[in-house]
This record gives structure tokens, sequence and C-alpha cells, in this order.
């Protein structure tokens, strides 16, 4: 037996003054694992053993001679059991606990330590410590299942499969091999990997089957003996488990179980059930067996933040939690503190990750609300629809309301085939175009409501990509009443250009006749008046002529006469005809086209017209007017510059549309109707040809048009 040396203290010779109990208890061993202490009546360490320089990195002659309150953590010294004169009687005979010795670098290691007050005995006049590293079983889960069936309730973690049907099979063999009992409850798929893997252990199954040693259950099966209502029964959990638990224990054989039915109710999202059934276990326990229960869950089951709650009340459920394998497998220290660190460090990460992500949340939900308050009250009907499937995906109540289908009957239908873009041609198109174009608008869309009538919408579609699906976005607003009242006014437009019609003409009439006379007589004044009525008279019917040929044209019964004239020909006449109804400006011609058109004469030459006066009005301060013809390949170009007060970008486009007029204070003032340039446009349109104007405020302006060469003209044209 090694003896502790000290020879101010116990000298060899003293060795039998220990009682033999005393001896075997405390005798030092020489393993590196333990340190022994001697403290003396005031608490100075009088001896420590050698292994003290390898545990704790210090000479044992640093600490011989220092009270033991510098060899211990404050918190783990008693003042009263190691100091003062009361000593002798304060430390209790043997004394066991778990302490913390400083090593030398300053931090506390864990030992289990056993004091025994031998200050009394003869030669010995010490009391005598041992302490006995467990810094690393602190650390670490027991992984030696021997040493585990003193626990009551434990359970694993894991990650994968074999690693808990290594840990179970180890548990549950060393159980068999020592003559404990076991039960397994267990999915049918881990029973047959745990029964593989204990044969190949040489446990042998049929033989601890037979005497009861070895009793398993499929853990649906053992589940349906106890469940109701989706909740474990108490009564019936502690008969139909307590069962087969006590089959196992006959003969005062101790019990390792393996169960995987809160695993099971878990997996399936009965946490309650699980929580109230671990529960159970434990009553199980304290009445009337005793055993060592071994839970496992997979670890991904709590894997969210949801679970954090629940995976804690998991744990108060167990007397020892161990960790899945990517903590467990690793066997030493140093690496297991590693890993603590690289955890901590990515639980912090991630509750910091989480709460951005719950502020990027809550952000995303305010736009999300914003964006479908916006989408709901939307006065305009909006529709979001696939466009691989066509279907609809959303539809806001303004469409319900102007389309009169509910929201129902909308969702999840083909707007493709649904009747409203069904009725009219135009719609089809609008439609085909809404699905190949990026976006399209129409202003005005017939569709058709539920009850079959038409409203006319404007029509805008975009196309655009959303959580990896292409959408297509279409707004529908409802222009029916606008449409209406432009029908009324074209209608009205129609009707008074007809009514005016006959009154001019007739006054027309009478004022030639008069004018024939008055030349009779010779009465040159009345002829002045006559000339000014005259003027007057035809500039009421060119309106009244424009306004007749805007209503042709709205209806499309426009009729134009189809003949080849010479272009050239047809700008001379018109020049000198306009050059004589003006004084201030001088109309100067360059250029010429050779060209032979084919179209209708009048009406070019009424462009032609509609282009010189407008020239001549919008530049009041000017006295000049070129009008250029070229002759392309294909085409001709007619082109009318004035040095006028020139037009804005921004009216560039719709200055050709209806009633358009450029309203700033200096356009105010001139007279028109703005159906000059829509009626000129449309006509070089039909002709095959285009209109467009360059100019900027101020700088005057150049209207072009074209108009395509005969076949004929062409030919001559590549002379
Ligand atoms: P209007 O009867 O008003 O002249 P038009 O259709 O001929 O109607 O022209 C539309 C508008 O375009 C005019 O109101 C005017 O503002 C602008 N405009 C047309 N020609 C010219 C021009 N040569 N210079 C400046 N503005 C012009």
């Amino acid at each position: 037996m090694a003896i502790i040396s000290n020879d101010d203290h116990i000298g060899p010779e003293q060795e039998n003054a220990f009682p033999l109990d005393e001896q075997q208890s405390f005798a030092p061993s020489e393993n590196n694992m333990e340190i022994v202490v001697l403290v003396d009546a005031k608490g100075i360490i009088t001896y420590v053993s050698p292994s003290i320089s390898s545990l704790l990195v210090c000479a044992s002659e640093a600490i011989v001679g220092c009270h033991a309150r510098d060899l211990l953590h404050p918190d783990d010294f008693e003042p009263a059991l190691w100091e003062g004169s009361s000593i002798e009687q304060a430390v209790p005979e043997s004394q066991e606990g778990e302490y913390r010795l400083r090593h030398k670098d300053g931090s506390w290691h864990w030992f289990e330590g056993k004091s025994t007050n031998l200050l009394a005995v003869p030669g010995v006049g010490a009391i005598v410590c041992t302490f006995r590293t467990i810094s690393q079983q602190k650390l670490a889960p027991r992984l030696h299942w021997s040493e585990i069936y003193t626990s009551k309730h434990f359970v694993q973690f894991y990650e994968n499969d074999a690693f808990l049907i290594d840990s179970v099979s180890s548990f549950l063999g060393t159980g068999l091999e020592t003559g404990d009992a076991c039960v397994v409850i267990a999915s049918q798929e881990h029973l047959l990997m745990l029964e593989e893997q204990l044969r190949a252990n040489g446990v042998d199954l049929l033989h601890a089957g037979a005497q009861d040693k070895y009793i398993a259950c499929e853990v649906n099966t053992a589940l349906a003996l106890f469940m109701v209502d989706g909740l474990p029964g108490p009564e019936r959990f502690s008969k139909a488990i307590g069962g087969m638990i006590a089959r196992a224990v006959q003969r005062g054989r101790h019990v390792r179980v393996f169960g995987e039915m809160v695993a099971q109710l878990w997996v399936e999202g009965k946490q309650d059930a699980a929580v109230r059934l671990e529960e159970l276990w434990n009553n199980l326990y304290h009445n009337p067996y005793t055993f060592s229960l071994f839970c496992a869950y997979p670890m991904h089951c709590f894997a969210g933040e949801i679970y954090q709650e629940q995976f804690s009340r998991i744990c108060q459920q167990h007397s020892h939690v161990i960790p899945d394998e990517s903590y467990t497998s690793l066997a030493q220290i140093d690496e297991r503190l590693r890993a603590i660190s690289l955890l901590q460090q990515k639980a912090s990460s991630l509750a910091a990750e989480i709460v951005e992500r719950k502020e990027a949340e809550s952000q995303l939900k305010i736009s999300e609300d914003r964006y479908r308050r916006l989408f709901e009250t939307s006065k305009d009907g909006l529709l979001i629809v696939d466009a691989d499937t066509h279907l609809i995906t959303d539809v806001n109540s303004s469409v319900t309301e102007l389309l009169g289908y509910t929201r129902e009957q909308l969702l999840g239908d083909d707007l493709g085939h649904s009747g409203m873009f069904q009725s009219q041609e135009i719609s089809q198109a609008a439609w085909l175009e809404a699905l190949e174009q990026p976006s399209s608008r129409y202003d005005a869309l017939p569709l058709q409501t539920r009850d079959g009538q038409i409203r006319y919408v404007e029509f805008v579609s975009n196309r655009y990509r959303a959580n990896g699906h292409e959408v297509i976005q279409c707004s529908l607003r409802d222009v029916s009443e606008r449409k209406e009242l432009d029908k009324r006014k074209d209608e009205f437009i129609s009707m008074a250009s007809h009514e005016l019609k006959t009154p001019v003409t007739s006054l027309k009439g009478f004022l030639n006749l008069v004018q024939r006379r008055s030349i009779k007589q010779g009465d040159e004044k009345v002829l002045h008046y006559l000339a000014r009525m005259d003027i007057q008279i035809n500039k009421l019917t060119a309106l009244i002529n424009d306004l007749l040929d805007l209503s042709r044209m709205q209806t499309g019964k426009l009729i134009y006469r189809e003949e080849a004239f010479l272009m050239d020909e047809l700008v001379r006449e018109i020049v000198a005809n306009i050059q004589e109804t003006t004084q201030t400006h001088r109309l100067v011609l360059e250029g010429q086209t050779l060209a032979t058109v084919f179209g209708d004469r009048e009406r070019i030459g009424q462009v032609l017209i509609n282009l010189l006066n407008n020239a001549i009005k919008y530049s009041p301060q000017a006295d000049t007017v070129l009008m250029r013809m070229a002759n392309g390949r294909q085409k001709i170009l007619v082109s009318v510059q004035d040095f006028g007060i020139g037009i804005a970008k921004d009216h560039h486009l719709r200055i050709f549309e209806r009633f358009y007029q450029v309203t700033e204070p200096v356009e105010k003032t001139y007279p028109g109707l703005g159906i000059g340039l829509y009626i000129s446009s449309e006509i070089v349109r039909r002709h095959g040809g285009l209109m467009w104007v360059e100019s900027r405020k101020g700088e005057g302006a150049t209207f072009h048009f074209t108009l395509p060469l005969t076949d004929e003209g062409k030919r001559l044209a590549s002379l």
C-alpha cells in the first residue's frame, strides 16, 4: 500500500496508526488523477502529493505552508470546516463533495473531494483530503453505458441513425452482459437495426427474450395501448408500459429501457403529448419501479426558433441530457471546449441574425400590407395572372365590381379564355399582346361583363418576374362613360356640321348671285363688301368641311378617290392659290419630285393647304414660308418650314390628336379647332405615308410628310 509520506507529520513507522478502513480510503494512489492534501488545525496545508504538478501545474513546495483558502475556490471554501479552534469538532469524520482547485494559470479545475478529519488521530494530526480530477467528466457526458445505469431518465439527441443505434446497442448490450433486463420500444426500422447490432456484438437475444430479459415492442403498437384522444392516458400507460417493466424487473433485476414513443409523438407534431408522456415516464419511475430510461430525439426535430421553449421543456424532463454526435464524438476536452466556443459563437450570431430577420420581416410585412391596401383600394381594376398557366392568381374588388364576376369565379380561371376577353377580336388581340410583350396599352378596350354587356376600359399590362414566376399585371380603368360622352360629342359634331352645311351653301349661292348683279350694276362699294363676305363664307365652309371630314373619319365613311396625279403640279397650284390669300408671307418652293402619286389629289391638296395655312398663321412675325420637295427611291418627301413660334417637344406627338391645341399663353391667341393636323395626318396615313414635326419652342417648325411612289414612279426614280 502506498502511504502518505510527510516527514513532519507521518513517518513510515506510523503506518499502522491508521485504522484499516481509513488507510484504504485515503491511501494516495500512484496515478496522476488524484491529489492528496493534508491540512492542520489552522487550515494550513502541511503536505501535497507530487501529482499536483501535473494536475494544477504547481510545485508541491509552493503550496505547503499556504492556507487551504488559497487553493480552493471561494465558493467551495467553507471557513467553518477548515479554520479556527473549533476545527476538531467542526469537520465531520468524513465529507465528500465537488471542489474547484486553482490551476497555475488562474483557472479553476473541478475535483471530486473527500476530506477526513484525522486531527485527533495520534501521529496524523491532520485533515486528510483527496481530490480526484473530474474536469473532463464535468464538461463531457458520460459515454460509458456501464456507468450510466444509475441515471433515471436521460435523453440522447442524435443526427443520424447509425450513431443512435451504436449508442443504444452499447447501452443495452452492457446491461444484458451485466445481468440487467432491457425493454425496447422503437420504430420497426430501429428495432431491426438494433437487434442486428446486438447479435453482431454476441448477444443471444432469443435466450434473453425467453427469460423476459429482453422485451421489444414496435413504437406505434405501444402507443396504441395507452393513447386516448391524442394524449397519453396515465392509467393505461402505467398498466401497459409498467406491465412490460414489471415483467423485466423479475428477481430484482435492474431494467434498462430504450423508448422512442416521445420522439414519435414529437415527429408527428404532437409536442404536448410528448412532454406529457415524458412526465408519465418520470411518474412511473417513482412508482413503483426503478429503471434507467434512454430517450432519443432526432436533432432536426428542433431546428427552428419556435422549438426553443419546447426543447428546454424536454431537457427539463430528463436527469441527463446528452448532446448529439457532433459534440459527443469529440474525445478530447480541448476539442470539446473549442466545439462549445464555436457553438456559442454560432448561437450568438444566430440570435443576431434572428433579430435582423425579424426586423426585415416586419419591414416586409409593412410593405406587403401597404401593397395589399393599395391593391385592394385601387379604383382601377387589378388582375395578376401567371404568365405560364394564364391563370388568374389575384384580383381586386374593382375588377369584380366592373365585370360582375365574384372573386372566387375569377381566381384560378384562365384569363385568356374567360368570357371578358373572348367577345371581341380586339380584346383577344390585346390579350395575346399582353402575353407576348413586356408591356402594352389600349385606350378603350371593350370587355364583356358577366351579364353580357360591354364595358370599355383603358387597359395596361406589364409583365415581370415575382418570386421566380413570370406574372402579368393587368390594370383596367373603366372609361365607358368617357367613351359614351365621346360618342355623343361625335354625333353632335356630325349633326351640327350637317345642319350648318346647307344654309352656308345657300348663303354662298345667293352671295354669288348678288355678286354677279353688282358687277352688272358696277357698284364697286357693294362688290367690296360682298368679296369680304365671300372670304368669311369660305372660311366657314372650310371649318364645316373639316368637321364633316372628322365625323366621316370617325365612322370610316371618308371616301378617297384613287387616281394617278403629278405631285409637282399639285404643289405649284396650291402654293399659287395660298400665295394669293396672303400679303404678309412669301411662299418659297424648293426642289421638285417629278413623281406621279396614286391617291386622292384633292385630299393631298387639303393636307398641303392645311400645312401652309398653319405655317402662315403661327409665324406672324416672319415673312417667309419654305416648301421643299424631294424624291427618294420608294417615296417622296414634302416639308413645310416656317420661322414662327415653334412647338415644344412635349407636344410633338399630341398635336396630331383630335382637338389637341397647344394651350400656352401665346398659342391661345390663335383661332382654330385643333383638327386640321389630325385630318391631315390621317389622310397621309391612308395613303401609306407618315407625317411628323421637327421644332423647338420659339424656333419655327418644319412639318414633313412622305407618300409612297407608284410602281411607275419607283421605276422612274431608279433610272
Ligand atoms: P388649329 O386649328 O388649332 O391650328 P391644327 O390641328 O392645325 O389645329 O393644329 C393643332 C395645334 O398645333 C395648333 O393649335 C397649334 O398649337 C399647333 N401648331 C400647328 N401648326 C403649327 C405651326 N406651324 N407652328 C406652331 N404651332 C403649330
